[in-house]
């Protein structure tokens, strides 16, 4: 898990408040890629006992089938045969057949492997430091609670993933209009910062988040009783808006 539990906790609750709003599954692009046979399988990790339920209805309605593994939540359709795939998935040693298995582009689970092999945790910093800018909206995985895809992917501009990555956003405006779906892209837009083991999202929501002092201090402020992260706020210590990036603070996600 890359960022920390109580933050995850917080996005994680966030999403299902804003998934209360929704009458559909397009909320979930995992479970749209599944139900449009995208992949044929998908895992969720430890949700909370709220979204437990809320996910489950989902699967009862749609005709899925929900099955724990270890701390995960393994989703497939009901005529779907699992036996190879909760074997390998249970012994978790066979990374990249468990990266074919989940539907997961070639060079993203061959990427994922190279560090798994060697005990390296893969997170979006990993996906950063293999990736040159402007790197793609469409990849911005940074906040669970907008990410399109599931995976890591081997660089913010991989073609493929940017392909599943816009089929189900084609999906969710085929379901949802238009409106749903710029909003959508706005939020992938949305810049983020990494910093001391937290992810930051400009105007994520528009819910601004409290911002304690090691956070500030990046920024080059002493108190930060009322910051809140947000362009206006960088543009008004650097004049050209512009971030300088200290690589032991933080990292700027520059999602184009
Ligand atoms: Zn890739």
């Amino acid at each position: 898990m890359w960022f920390e539990e109580q933050r995850f906790k917080k996005h994680w609750n966030d999403y299902i408040i804003n998934t209360e709003k929704c009458k559909d599954y397009w909320i979930y692009p995992e479970i749209i890629s599944l139900l449009h046979n995208l992949r044929r399988f998908i895992f969720i990790l430890g949700p909370s006992p709220n979204s437990f339920y809320k996910i489950k209805k989902i699967c009862n309605t749609y005709g899925l089938k929900m099955i724990t593994v270890d701390d995960k939540f393994v989703i497939y359709k009901s005529d779907e045969d699992t036996s190879e795939f909760i074997e390998i998935f249970q012994s978790g040693k066979d990374d990249i057949k468990i990266g074919i298995l989940l539907g997961y582009p070639k060079c993203c689970y061959k990427f994922y492997h190279k560090y798994f092999s060697k005990g390296i945790e893969v997170n979006p910093i990993t996906t950063y430091k293999n990736s040159k800018k402007p790197f793609s909206f469409y990849l911005n995985n940074t906040q669970k609670l907008t990410s399109v895809i599931s995976h890591f992917p081997c660089n913010y501009n991989c073609k493929k993933s940017i392909e599943l990555s816009k089929k189900i956003l084609s999906i969710i405006k085929e379901l949802n209009g238009n409106e749903i779906y710029k909003e959508l892209i706005d939020l992938l837009k949305n810049k983020s910062v990494f910093c001391k083991g937290l992810y930051f999202t400009f105007k994520e929501f528009n819910v601004p988040y409290p911002v304690n002092n090691d956070i500030a201090k990046c920024f080059g402020i002493n108190n930060a009783s009322k910051m809140s992260i947000n362009e206006n706020y960088i543009k008004s210590i650097l004049p050209d808006g512009k971030i300088k990036i200290a690589k032991e603070n933080f990292l700027l996600f520059d999602f184009e």
